[in-house]
């Protein structure tokens, strides 16, 4: 079913993991998506082929690039910040230079793409934020730096949703817990301390986030907004 026919969407960080599946997902139900991306330029072009959409080179840790580029895809309909990285290690051992590039991807780049986005978006759109779990909970040592990124979108959705509410335009965030991709795979050293404290013993899809981000950004959630929402396997519970 073409749920997005004429919906113009952006997705930030959409070459790989659950950026890719999210841009699938959101091209099957019949949106006019363009995706960005770093490093991957392989991968992006296959996806680009695969689904239809366009491709674009943008580093998220550069702010210009990041308005730039939501200006040229614009005006949009839909906006998914799904581009983020995680750095796990004691706080005292990690980078501090790395510590500052991931808040410039995490937080700088959510917060100026949306407010960019929000500049033209039509009334009615959508800004759906890839957060984390980890935005409410830390279970383990290593991961204050990453959770505070995350916690950090929280407040983006809820304050932005009141300036933007007047006109329609919903922003949420959605909470993965762990998701099989390059960041988090299912095999990874992690798996068995991640796996004790849920619910629903496994990582979860790609697909799974996608499906959450497409009712998000649908026509039947616009009383939804402000709101984070948590698909974690009871990660959190
Ligand atoms: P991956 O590392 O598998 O993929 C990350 C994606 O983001 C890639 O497409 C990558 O593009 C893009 N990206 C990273 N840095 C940049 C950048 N500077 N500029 C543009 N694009 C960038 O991660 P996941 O799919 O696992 O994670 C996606 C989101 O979900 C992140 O925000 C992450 O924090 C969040 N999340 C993930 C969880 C998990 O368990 N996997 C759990 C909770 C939240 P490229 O390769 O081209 O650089």
């Amino acid at each position: 079913m073409s749920t997005l026919a004429q919906k113009r969407a952006l997705v930030l960080g959409g070459s790989r993991g659950i950026g890719a599946a999210i841009v699938r997902r959101l091209a099957r139900d019949g949106a006019d998506v363009t995706f960005t991306y770093s490093g991957s330029a392989d991968a992006a072009q296959a996806l680009a082929e695969e689904t239809g959409a366009k491709t674009v080179q943008s580093d998220s840790a550069s702010r210009d690039a990041t308005t730039r580029t939501v200006r040229e895809a614009g005006p949009l309909d839909i906006l998914v910040v799904n581009a983020g990285v995680a750095m796990i290690g004691e706080a005292v051992e990690l980078d501090p230079d790395g510590v500052d590039r991931m808040i410039d991807i995490n937080i700088r780049s959510p917060y100026h793409a949306s407010v960019e986005a929000a500049k033209t978006m039509a009334d009615g759109g959508r800004i759906v934020i890839i957060g984390s779990v980890n935005g409410d909970r830390v279970p383990f040592a290593g991961g204050a730096a990453y959770g505070m990124t995350k916690s950090a979108m929280q407040s983006l959705a809820r304050g932005l949703a009141r300036d933007l509410g007047p006109r329609g335009i919903t922003v949420n965030v959605v909470q993965p817990g762990p998701v099989d991709t390059d960041m988090n795979p299912a095999d990874g050293p992690m798996r068995d301390v991640m796996h004790s404290f849920m619910a629903i013993k496994r990582h979860g899809t790609p697909a799974e986030i996608a499906g959450m981000v497409a009712y998000l950004t649908g026509p039947e959630a616009g009383y939804v907004t402000g709101a984070m929402h948590t698909i974690d396997g009871g990660f959190g519970a």
